[in-house]
């Protein structure tokens, strides 16, 4: 499985917010970097770094280990990225969207398909029939679609998704 930036950027903004992409640069390809370190190199309080370090935690992005400060008496806890765990995140969200894409498929071939001839919408059997066959939108006359080019298409970006989690 490839690994570029994009896919590592992709997969943190959607399980841990946008914002907090900035520290996972700062975290990369470092080990057991301090919180106050980081908080310090992005500008930021202690308590925000903190709150963006957690969110990565739960998806299981980071680890950390703590250490007692002897002069202050308090924990220091210092973070470190899983790249791994980005991995296992991938494969998640491809593998979810694989099986979304093979329902989808599944209902095209089955299913018969209506349109506007307007391009308003698209009903499948049952709700052409509910409409009698006129769009709800424009009461134009709804043809049956011819949707093979649509299963290919859907074929087509599934092969791609396999071939990507081999
Ligand atoms: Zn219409």
């Amino acid at each position: 499985m490839k690994l570029s930036n994009n896919v590592v950027e992709e997969v943190v903004i959607e399980v841990a917010g946008e914002d907090v992409l900035p520290l996972v640069k700062a975290l990369k390809n470092k080990k057991n970097v301090s919180e106050f370190k980081l908080a310090e190199k992005m500008g930021l309080e202690v308590n925000t770094t903190r709150n963006m370090l957690y969110r990565l935690y739960h998806s299981n992005l980071v680890t950390f280990i703590r250490k007692k400060d002897k002069v202050k008496g308090w924990y220091i806890y210092y973070w470190t990225f899983k790249t791994k765990g980005i991995k296992h995140l991938v494969k998640r969200i491809k593998t979810k969207k694989l099986d979304q894409m093979k329902e989808r498929l599944q209902r095209e071939i089955e299913g018969q398909f209506f349109a506007c001839p307007n391009n308003c919408m698209r009903l499948n059997f049952d709700q052409a029939v509910d409409f009698q066959y006129k769009c709800p939108e424009c009461g134009g006359l709804m043809q049956q679609e011819d949707n093979n080019e649509k299963i290919a298409e859907i074929k087509k970006d599934m092969k791609k998704l396999e071939e990507w989690l081999k």
